[in-house]
């Protein structure tokens, strides 16, 4: 066999190190993956695979993409599921001997993403770990953009689904399953499996200690959380193995618990559709898409955390609510913060990447472009009757220093590259003046040098010249030979003169040969000197970030309330939620024709806890339930509400969940996910909880479904003698008699009419219960054909004459099916032997006396149902 080359062993060296990853191997100015990488990536890429040299007798696939696109082929791949080892050349092949070296210099994954353009801006791109032991959780996430990393522990797997579920973690890294990390429920995440190493605890406590550069975890909360502490120190190892270097802008760790912030379990952000529809995904249609008026990247991801963790603790929401309405009275105010938020970069992010080294001159000139804006935001906070706001002022540190210092260094408007030369301003460093003007003049100086010699020394013939072999020279003929000074240098005899140099012409040749490559070298390093300078002032610049952003979020906020016409909500410790006049934020956007109906929503812990809400399909029950829901995640986030008024009695968890046949997004939710769901409500709810049940048990057979409901309601009704506060819709009208029985289970409909055949949705929430469903007007109104209709009355019509008797509360049902072939089969067969009585009847031979008598006992045996 024939030996390897030289290429191939190092590529298959460092391919071993990285199995399952693509290798982006670089040569000249391609990457080029090889044999099973070149196979996948071309399949994803779409890009033509061909081949190179062989291997064990076998050609070797390759593909290739060019360098400078490589950004965009990376972020496909890894979108389509792989990840990137991205293996450059580290020295410069003019000068190595023998094969260049070529290490791999990070390695892009689904959570690690880094480059711009690849990743959306206004929203975080988390990376969690978890950590699971005997049923107890640690998970810890972050942002490598940005540099926030919060770690928290759970109870139980399901809840960490639930929390991951809020997270939203683009990757999410579990240790080989040793320990029995629980897999089930985290497939709709993208896991990484991991080696479980970093996640023991004594080496996941000395790397944190080391990323946080501190003695002990004892200030962070950590040493209460140890499955925390695992996780997050696994985290950080997994970021500096792919980045390979320190994620040095992870400074802070976050400890939080669940409890911390109203719990929303992941159906519950799915069916309130929080951050994406349910049907399609997208943003649009969203709460978040209707309330995300902010003016930077930083404002908006934060609005998201604030919306994904609703306050509990009355203190932040006032302020929260106080900082909204100030900005919303006061409309100038708003706009002069606009405006000078509006152009500011994402400093979050810039400032992580000069942390990470990754920072071009242009980062550092938009930063100092955004910072020079904080000492005007600050200023207008200034006297703010807002707590929040004018907190926010004091704490904002304006960084005019940085500001200043960038200033000093980089040019006004600097070059992309820092090959380009121009990144550093002229003035900064005196060696890099003179570079730039020998660079920009170095034939300039000769001539200059040329005329002050001949002045020194009388030779007016004397010139200055240039070859390959000596360099700069200058020459002097035979007849001017005696004017030579003597420190002058004979390097090469003439015809008719001699060559000389001096120091100070060598100083000058090295000076003017090389000044632009050193010139390129020393504003490499003057920028990176610069860089790091900045970048030790990083965690004062993240602070200030997060002060523009919370401004940011709040403007926003108030935009929205003004342009929506929300109201600012009262929320209390008492267990009253009333909210007057109340509208879906999303639905009331997205209606054209009509405008929407607002409806006065009431829960309390005495009379009226659990509403039933019935009425026809497409009255609006659901969209009821969910704006109850929506206005009060909304009020304890911080905004206002869409309401004339809200008084809130604050909630610490929604759960809100709807029932199988009515999950739009089908067939994903099966019965028993509902009653799973079900019962997680029942084991989590608590007085100060609020429960949306929305035709919860259609997926199954109707008496089973209603029999559920039923006990569901109850339930939640009787729970721990307390209750708790539930919107309960069911198009299961014979719920309404649970009201008789419970006493804080109050019945409402949805207001319908009929006109001619037609239904009449007034979207009314009205006292009382329904006896109808509606099904055939609204099948109308879908446009189902007039004779299908005509037909369904009529089997409706006897269906309700002989089908169906209710008895009652806790009675249940008789229900006669009436199975039959027959057009006749939809009568019961109580009736079938009335008609056989009937038909047994001989008229002719009856006297009207007897036939009035037949007539009572038929009517008797009607009655009393027993023929
Ligand atoms: P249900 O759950 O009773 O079947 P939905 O809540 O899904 O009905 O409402 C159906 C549609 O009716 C909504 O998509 C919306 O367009 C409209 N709708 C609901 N409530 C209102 C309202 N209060 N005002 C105006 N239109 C409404
Ligand atoms: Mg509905």
């Amino acid at each position: 066999m024939k030996p390897l080359t030289p290429m191939l062993k190092q590529y298959m060296s460092i391919k071993a190190e990285y199995p399952d990853a693509v290798l982006f191997y670089r040569m000249g100015d391609f990457y080029e993956m090889f044999f099973d990488d070149a196979k996948l990536a071309s399949g994803i890429l779409g890009i033509a695979l061909t081949s190179r040299g062989t291997y064990e007798g076998e050609k070797i696939p390759m593909c290739g993409v060019p360098h400078h696109a490589a950004r965009t082929y990376i972020t496909r791949l890894v979108d389509g599921g792989v990840k990137v080892a991205v293996c450059d050349q580290v020295e410069d092949p003019r000068t190595a001997r023998g094969i260049v070296r070529r290490e791999v210099v990070r390695l892009v994954t689904a959570g690690s993403v880094l480059d711009e353009g690849a990743v959306d801006g206004r929203r975080s791109l988390f990376i969690a770990s978890l950590c699971g032991l005997n049923g107890g959780l640690g998970l810890a996430h972050g942002d490598l953009s940005t540099g926030e990393f919060r770690v928290t522990e759970l109870d139980d797997p399901s809840s960490a689904v639930d929390e991951l579920g809020r997270i939203d973690p683009a990757e999410v890294l579990v240790a080989e399953p040793v320990e029995g990390t629980p897999l089930a429920g985290l497939s709709r995440h993208r896991l990484e499996v991991v080696g479980a190493g970093p996640f023991e605890a004594s080496r996941a406590e000395r790397l944190l200690k080391e990323q946080l550069e501190v003695g002990s975890l004892e200030g962070f909360g950590l040493s209460e959380m140890p499955l925390g502490m695992r996780a997050a120190g696994a985290l950080i190892h997994y970021l500096t193995e792919t980045q390979k270097s320190r994620p040095g802008h992870i400074r802070d760790v976050v400890t939080y618990r669940a409890g911390d912030f109203m719990v929303l379990d992941e159906a519950t952000c799915s069916h309130l559709e929080l951050f994406k529809t349910m049907r399609r995904r997208t943003v649009k249609g969203s709460l978040l898409h209707v309330l995300d008026r902010t003016s930077t990247a930083m404002g908006a991801r934060l609005l998201k955390r604030w919306l994904s963790y609703p306050l509990i603790d009355l203190d932040g929401i006032r302020k929260r609510h106080g900082a909204v309405g100030c900005l919303k009275d006061d409309p100038f105010l708003r706009a002069d913060l606009v405006a000078e938020l509006a152009p500011m970069n994402d400093l979050e992010r810039l400032n992580g990447r000069i942390v990470l080294g990754r920072a071009s001159a242009r980062d550092l000139a938009a930063l100092k472009h955004s910072i020079q804006r904080l000492p005007a935001i600050r200023s207008m906070l200034n006297q703010s009757p807002s707590i929040m706001l004018s907190d926010i002022a004091e704490q904002m540190d304006t960084l005019e220093d940085v500001a200043r210092r960038i200033d000093e260094a980089i040019a006004e408007d600097p070059p992309m590259s820092i090959k380009d030369g121009g990144v550093v301003r002229e003035g900064f460093n005196e060696t890099l003046d003179g570079l730039i003007a020998l660079s920009r003049d170095g034939k300039g100086w000769i001539t200059r040098f040329a005329a002050a010699e001949q002045e020194r020394t009388g030779i007016a013939s004397l010139k200055v010249g240039f070859n390959r072999v000596f360099g700069y020279y200058m020459e002097v003929s035979k007849a001017n030979l005696h004017l030579v000074p003597s420190h002058y240098i004979r390097k090469q005899t003439l015809a008719n003169g001699e060559r000389y140099i001096t120091e100070e012409l060598k100083e000058m040749e090295d000076r003017v040969l090389g000044a632009e490559e050193k010139r390129v070298a020393l504003e490499a390093s003057l920028f990176e000197e610069i860089r790091s300078r900045i970048a030790a002032q990083s965690e004062r610049i993240k602070h200030s970030a997060m002060m523009v952003a919370e401004v940011d979020a709040i403007a926003g906020l108030a935009e929205t309330a003004e342009q929506c016409d929300y109201v600012r909500p009262e929320v209390n410790d008492e267990t009253e939620i009333h909210i007057t006049d109340g509208r879906h934020p999303v639905i009331e956007r997205s209606l054209t024709d009509e405008a929407f109906v607002p409806n006065d929503i009431h829960l309390d812990s005495e009379r009226q806890q659990v509403m039933i809400i019935t009425g026809p399909n497409m009255a609006g029950k659901s969209t009821i339930l969910r704006q109850a829901a929506l206005t009060v995640l909304m009020a304890q986030a911080g905004s206002f509400v869409p309401a004339s008024s809200a008084v809130i009695g604050v909630v610490d968890r929604i759960f809100s969940r709807v029932g199988a046949g009515d999950d739009l997004s089908g067939g994903l939710s099966t019965f028993m996910v509902e009653m799973n769901e079900t019962a997680n409500i029942m084991r989590h709810a608590s007085p100060k909880s609020l429960v949306i049940l929305d035709e919860i048990g259609r997926g199954t057979s109707t008496y089973d479904g209603l029999s559920i409901a039923w006990a569901v309601a109850e339930a939640l009704h009787d729970r721990d003698g307390k209750g708790v506060r539930t919107l309960f819709a069911t198009h299961y009208h014979e719920l309404v008699d649970l009201a008789a029985g419970k006493v804080r289970v109050k019945n409402f409909n949805i207001a319908v009419r009929e006109w001619k055949k037609r239904i009449i949705f007034l979207r009314k929430l009205v006292p009382g219960g329904t006896s109808r469903s509606y099904g055939i007007q609204v099948a109308r109104i879908a446009g189902v054909p007039e004779d299908v209709l005509a037909r369904a009355t009529e089997i409706l019509h006897n269906l309700e004459r002989s089908g169906r008797e209710y008895s009652g509360a806790g009675g249940g049902f008789r229900v006669n099916t009436g199975r039959g072939h027959t057009q006749l089969s939809l009568f019961g067969s109580a009736d079938h032997r009335l008609r056989e009585w009937i038909g047994r009847l001989e008229i002719d031979a009856l006297t009207p006396l007897d036939a009035l008598v037949e007539l009572g006992r038929l009517k008797e045996h009607v009655n009393s149902d027993e023929i």
